[in-house]
């Protein structure tokens, strides 16, 4: 029999310590264990088989191993203790954030995967230059930088044509998966062997996606932010898509960004990386100045598309949701047998009740936001945590009845737009509606199809969508996000309306954006709707500069909270002394004081931030904000380079 084997084991906790197990199986690094841990059996993974015991211990042996073989890549386990050390977690927090949860199943179908092929013959001169760039150099970083339909896309898919018939594979990052139906398409059409790593896959489909990559059954591994984490080796090209999207920043430990794992991993494989945006970050823009990337430019919109005409529409005096300018272009459109897509940044109905009498708002009892009526389920839900309930009749504070609501979601504005143009086919499209996958993608190709003629939603249809009958876009409250206080919010907004706008006239050369806004002289707005990115990002860059705000300096973010609100204000001191103590050399502390979401899910929030032009200082001071007891025992969250200040 074999001698017992001594494994150290590391489990999703946030102390840093491993813990040593005997097993009387010999474990790969890699496989998940169950194993107990002060009185509970908790999933841990191994990280150590050489371990050596500590003397005089009698060590326990695991429960049970979970894995017949490692679920890890080559550098899985390396990758983790980087992420703990960049995001200030421990090791056993940041892989069983990289792994998938579920437990192996026997048999293992197999994927379908088409055959067909799809290419376009010519690539305009600028593509062709930007796939020769990529393809000739083995390693190195790119940035390609276009407007919405310049072709993007179909340079990240021949570089990667060329990388896999190289025997190389490739790694392909988008945002948000769940809608880039298209995109999915595309690349299952042209490669044959492809993983699609989906927020909607079930833990067991994702493993079974998981051992295929690790298998080295699979060319290219397409998915959102923790597709970054597949086990794939050999990796010739990593494509970051629309770089400056805030869902590739993870907002629970580790607190990650995906574009820093990516840049990590290119170096450690030798392989490319390509980002791409049309309005890049101003982090990148930064990189970029400094010559860390190669920037690859393409200037024109290719299959038949021109920039669309943008109108701002000033709404001060607007008493209607929609201005009459709009009102029409949504019917000549119509008229014209092409159609349109409306854009709200807001679910729900109406999102703000109040009394006349006493100013009463109503929140939610569990958060400082107000709540937002939801008409079709008639209740009142609280959109950070999820709370419903019933709308009051009366006034909660004075007992008035002359209580109302005012504000409006994308519900309000879908019923308001089949008052107005009956004749059209409509349809929404936002998180209410589309609790299923598979009804968001019969809606998209409805749309696609020709069988919608007017779509409204969420930011969700702003993005990565292409439809060649939409003529007209119009943007409603595009000042949604300008108020909340946050040194990214114009960054955001101006974004969000460049790609928004991005979707009129991909293939039409009479594309046309309303926006509408309380702002209309605001320079966000008037440079957003001129597309003067250059000059936006230039100036907001010396503001950042000015401030010493990112990307110029660095943030750690501390949150205390607490379920006592007066525990949470005698850590908030502590903290302060804490920092006093512990700051160093160029760190400047900017609070703690109350989140601007100073309660949320009942717990009371405070903050801190950390800035300085060094990152090695702030984490060393994260590193040791770790072992930092608050004497009230509120949780300390840590967020390094954050990306939500609320
Ligand atoms: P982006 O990723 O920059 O938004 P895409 O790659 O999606 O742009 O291209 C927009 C549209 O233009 C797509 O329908 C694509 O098929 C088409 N397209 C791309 N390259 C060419 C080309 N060289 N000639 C004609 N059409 C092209
Ligand atoms: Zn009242
Ligand atoms: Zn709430």
């Amino acid at each position: 029999m074999d001698e017992p084997q001594a494994v150290e084991v590391a489990f999703p906790i946030p102390e840093d310590r491993l813990f040593t197990y005997l097993s009387h199986r010999r474990l790969e690094v890699g496989v998940r264990v169950l194993a107990r841990l002060k009185n509970r059996k908790v999933k841990g993974i191994v990280v150590n088989t050489e371990a050596r015991p500590p003397e005089g211990i009698e060590l326990k042996p695991v429960e049970r191993a979970l894995d017949e073989e490692p679920l890890t890549g080559p550098y899985t386990l390396k990758l983790g203790y980087w992420i703990a050390q960049q995001t200030l977690c421990s090791l056993g927090e940041a892989l069983s954030a990289m792994l998938p949860s579920a437990m192996r199943e026997k048999e293992l179908p197999l994927l379908e995967d088409s055959q067909e092929f799809h290419r376009i013959e010519n690539l305009s001169e600028e593509q062709t230059q930007a796939v020769r760039m990529i393809v000739e150099s083995p390693t190195g970083w790119f940035y390609l930088q276009g407007p919405t339909g310049s072709g993007k896309t179909e340079v990240y898919l021949q570089a990667a044509r060329h990388v896999i018939d190289t025997g190389k594979r490739v790694l392909y990052l988008v945002p948000e998966i769940s809608l880039t139906f298209q995109l999915i398409d595309q690349t299952r059409k042209r490669f044959k062997r492809v993983a699609v790593l989906h927020s909607a896959l079930s833990p067991s489909q994702r493993l079974r996606e998981w051992e295929r990559i690790r298998k080295g059954e699979v060319d290219l591994v397409l998915g959102a932010r923790s597709a970054v984490f597949a086990p794939m080796d050999n990796i010739g090209l990593i494509v970051v898509d629309e770089e400056q999207e805030m869902s590739y920043k993870s907002q629970a430990v580790p607190r990650y960004h995906a574009r820093s794992v990516a840049m990590i991993l290119s170096k450690w494989q030798g392989a490319r990386l390509v980002m791409g945006s049309a309005t890049p970050s101003l982090e990148a823009l930064h990189a970029i100045e400094e010559g860390l990337f190669v920037r690859l430019r393409l200037s024109r919109r290719l299959a038949g598309g021109a920039q669309p005409q943008v109108h701002l529409l000033d709404t001060r005096q607007l008493n209607e949701i929609f201005s009459p300018e709009l009102a029409q272009a949504i019917l000549d459109t119509h008229t014209e047998g092409l159609q349109s897509v409306i854009v709200l940044n807001r679910r729900g109905y109406t999102n703000l009740y109040h009394c006349r009498h006493c100013h009463y708002e109503m929140q939610c009892p569990h958060c400082s936001v107000p709540v937002t009526y939801h008409k079709s389920r008639d209740l009142v839900i609280c959109h950070h945590c999820g709370y419903s309930g019933k709308s009051p009749p009366k006034c909660p504070n004075c007992g008035s009845s002359e209580v109302g609501w005012a504000g409006y979601g994308t519900e309000l504005v879908e019923q308001e737009l089949r008052r107005l143009f009956p004749q059209l086919r409509l349809a929404r499209l936002d998180s209410d509606t589309v609790a299923d996958r598979k009804q968001a993608a019969g809606i998209i190709k409805g749309f696609a199809g020709g069988d919608i003629d007017l779509l409204v939603g969420t930011q969700m249809i702003a993005k990565g969508l292409n439809f060649p009958r939409l003529k007209t876009v119009g943007i409603l409250n595009a000042d949604i996000g300008l108020s909340i206080p946050d040194f990214r919010s114009a960054e955001r907004v101006y974004s969000l309306i460049r790609q928004t706008a991005g979707r009129a006239g991909r293939y039409r050369p009479d594309g046309q954006v309303y926006i509408q806004t309380y702002r209309p002289d605001y320079w966000v707005m008037q440079a957003a709707a001129q597309a003067r990115d250059e000059e936006f990002q230039k100036r907001e860059l010396e503001l950042r500069k000015t401030t010493r705000l990112p990307p110029y300096t660095r943030l750690l973010r501390v949150v205390l909270r607490h379920r006592d609100v007066g525990k949470v204000k005698a850590d908030a001191a502590a903290l302060s002394l804490f920092f006093e103590r512990s700051k160093t050399g160029s760190l400047e502390i900017i609070g703690p004081a109350p989140c601007p979401l100073e309660k949320l899910n009942d717990w009371y929030r405070y903050h801190a931030l950390v800035c300085g032009p060094h990152v090695h200082e702030l984490r060393e001071i994260g590193h040791r904000m770790r072992s930092w007891k608050s004497p009230s025992r509120s949780v300390v969250e840590l967020d390094m380079d954050p990306y939500h200040l609320r």
